[in-house]
């Protein structure tokens, strides 16, 4: 076994393996970025090593500057977490030089598998099925237009090299193919340096089904069930299960025995996961990952192995702890994906800091939450914006389903957006109660879970009297220090709402979105409660503390809460959702409007993959300027009006600070 293994990656994935290395005695070594100094991962290694400047090209994805880490830090194995080297066969193929263990597949295993246009043809003469296309080498346009009227609209592109959904295109008529396969080529040479594409019919009902695979150094192979992936976004995995629902024994035993075939032709050692697509009886042959998976605590959940104990064993030479008919599934298990993401903003990436972060009460064996941050880390667009794991198990699917609304409910975040809200919808949905699942699930949903504009409305009591309470609670505190520093019987000082006549009362005005403000008279009570008055409500408010929090007392009512306050901004959590109120002063003039629509800026911070136009050029409204690329996607900044490009003031592959002017315009208007 191990002595010492280095951690060649950062979050929660790193913090997984340290957790399991520790238990078994292990001594681990972490490495971190300048984005990461102070990181959880960091802080939970026994040892952590700086390797360099936040973008990842030069820290996490550092062979050298790693290896040679592990080599000064005498480290006898190197664990690569999921991302970043894990599928790296030049980096396993180091380190094997280096003398250290690759706690992985062999590289000939990852290198097959590392092309999907390669792996589907060695899939195809090991009889796995595959989905009808073309994985071909000729490349050209005639080539691959021929392939896709063969096969039948819609197709889809997909990069060989791909991964992450970066390099798919949907092509639905033979009139957008062209485009498609040069997007896709583009995205693919940009992210992994290779440019080949595939085709393949693109099914427009399937599910996302795979099997996890274990294999030993001694030529045993074993299936560990199967997990359902099939609610995604951007075609990119948000909640996934074990078992799959409806998986009868006959379909399980098939794409398991599909699977291990997979493993054995390319003669795997190792955590791997045979990726399928679903239609009706039929399963496909997608792509295999040659490493642990994001969604492995699932099956870990169900079978109560883990998997990371079973990698170093692996790795270690020992043959698999338990023979495939002893693994045995009990009950079911969830795992939702938290994204620093804004589901309202076509899932745009957020980056921000986590100002309050509250993570749900763990259970052994019930709910478990893998994270890699701790309240006031920051969310950068250096590296993926997932901020957590939330997994659950239940005794079936029901139960499940009902501890994930349960510990979703507990969830706080605040200091950017997230997709907790739509974590919620899709675990409160009728049709996700049901099992409907396959991968158009978001979409065809896409009304019940993202509501737009869901803060404008009604004016929730229970929000406006926290918000009350919490301001005027503030105001008193400032002016007992003020009382304790000066006069202390001015009644400048006196907060108590005290009026020479008439009854005593403050006035409050608090506004959420875009509705107008909502204005508050509140008076308090001989009881310490305080009345609080709007145009359309009241209620009789008063808060009280204890060691699990904040609770409200609202007509009697009493409720946790939490208030988070970051300036004139308030974010009021209530039953687990978020609601934002700016405090307004009646006093302040009217705000200005800074952010003239004319002006282009970078919606988050992120690096220029293109640039279309140049100085002097005369666009029309709409038309593409430059593409900005952040995490796991690209966006397209469009002119707000027809122009003529004065600067273009970034190039490609530079980074961009939110909010950076990318492209400005000459005052004059084009003349016809
Ligand atoms: P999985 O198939 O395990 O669900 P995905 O297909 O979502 O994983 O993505 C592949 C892996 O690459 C994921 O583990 C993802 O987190 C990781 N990854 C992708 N982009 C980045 C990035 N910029 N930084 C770190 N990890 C990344
Ligand atoms: P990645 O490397 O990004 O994980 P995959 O090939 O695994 O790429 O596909 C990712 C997702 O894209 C799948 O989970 C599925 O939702 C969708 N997808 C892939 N192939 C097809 C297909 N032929 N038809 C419909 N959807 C597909
Ligand atoms: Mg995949």
């Amino acid at each position: 076994m191990f002595r010492k293994i280095l951690i060649a990656n950062r979050g929660e994935i790193a913090c997984r393996v340290i957790a399991t290395a520790r238990r078994l005695g292990i001594a681990t070594v972490a490495v971190y970025s300048e984005a990461d100094v102070g990181a959880r991962h960091a802080r939970l290694a026994d040892e952590a090593w700086p390797i360099g400047p936040a973008p990842a090209r030069q820290s996490y994805l550092a062979a050298d500057t790693i290896l040679d880490v592990a080599r000064r830090s005498g480290a006898d194995g190197v664990h690569p977490g999921y991302g970043f080297l894990s599928e790296n066969a030049d980096f396993a193929a180091a380190c094997a030089e280096a003398g250290v263990v690759f706690i992985g597949p062999p590289v000939a295993a990852i290198r097959a598998m590392g092309s999907k246009a390669e792996s589907k043809a060695l899939m195809e003469r090991s009889g796995v099925p595959l989905v009808p296309g073309y994985h071909g080498e000729a490349q050209d346009l005639g080539t691959l237009a021929a392939a896709a009227a063969r096969i039948g609209y819609p197709v889809l592109i997909k990069a060989s090299a791909g991964g992450g959904g970066k390099g798919m295109r949907i092509v639905r008529s033979p009139g957008e193919i062209e485009a498609a396969i040069e997007g896709a080529q583009r995205e693919a040479l940009a992210s992994f340096g290779h440019d080949r594409v595939l085709v393949e019919k693109y099914l427009t009902r399937p599910r996302h089904i795979e099997i996890q695979v274990f294999a030993d150094s001694h030529g045993e192979t074993v299936p560990l069930f199967e997990r359902d992936c099939s609610i995604q976004r951007r075609h990119q995995k948000v909640l996934e299960e074990a078992p799959a629902p409806g998986m009868d024994p006959v379909r399980r035993r098939n794409m398991s025995e599909a699977a291990v075939a997979a493993a054995r032709a390319v003669g795997y050692v190792g955590a791997g996961t045979v990726e399928f697509i679903a239609e009706g009886d039929g399963f496909y042959f997608m792509e295999m990952n040659t490493r642990l998976q994001v969604e492995h605590p699932v099956t870990e959940m169900v079978t109560g192995l883990d998997l990371v104990e079973w990698q170093l064993r692996v790795a270690a030479g020992e043959a698999l702890p338990l023979a495939g008919d002893r693994i045995g599934l009990r009950g079911h298990a969830i795992e939702a994906r938290v994204y620093a993401e804004d589901p309202a903003r076509d899932f745009l990436p957020a980056v921000g800091t986590l100002s309050h972060l509250r993570q749900p009460r763990e259970v052994p064996g019930r709910v478990r939450v893998d994270t890699g941050v701790v309240q006031g880390d920051r969310i950068t667009s250096n590296y993926d914006p997932m901020i957590a794991k939330l997994i659950v198990w239940g005794e079936d699917r029901p139960a499940a389903v009902r501890q994930l609304v349960a510990s979703l409910a507990e969830y706080e975040v605040v200091g950017m957006a997230t997709n907790l809200g739509l974590l919620r919808a899709i675990a409160g949905h009728p049709a996700f109660a049901a099992a409907e699942l396959d991968t158009g699930f978001i979409e065809r949903h896409a009304e019940d879970l993202l509501p737009a504009g869901a803060t404008a409305g009604e004016a929730d009591p229970v929000v406006l009297a926290a918000a009350a309470l919490t301001v005027l609670g503030e105001r008193r505190l400032a002016a007992e220090a003020a009382q304790a520093g000066g006069d202390a019987w001015s009644p400048w000082g006196c907060t108590d709402a005290w009026r020479m006549n008439g009854p005593g009362h403050q006035d409050l005005s608090f506004r959420q979105g875009s509705s107008p403000p909502v204005p508050l008279r509140t008076r308090p009570q001989a009881d310490g409660s305080l009345r609080v008055d709007w145009p359309g409500g009241s209620v009789l408010a008063a808060s009280s503390e204890d060691e699990r929090g904040q609770s409200l007392l609202v007509d009697g009512v009493s409720r946790r809460i939490g208030v988070i306050r970051r300036g004139a901004e308030l974010t009021v959590i209530h039953a687990g959702r978020n609601h934002a109120l700016v405090e307004v002063d009646p006093l302040a003039p009217p705000a200005t409007q800074t952010f003239g629509s004319d002006r282009v800026t970078a919606p988050i911070p992120g690096r220029v993959a293109r640039v279309m136009v140049r100085p002097g050029d005369v666009v029309e409204r709409n038309a593409s300027l430059m593409v900005v690329e952040a995490m796991k996607m690209e966006i397209t900044l469009r002119a707000p009006q027809d122009g003529i490009v004065a600067e273009v003031r970034f190039a490609v592959d530079e980074m961009v600070e939110e909010g950076a002017e990318l492209v400005t315009f000459a005052e004059e208007v084009p003349q016809p």
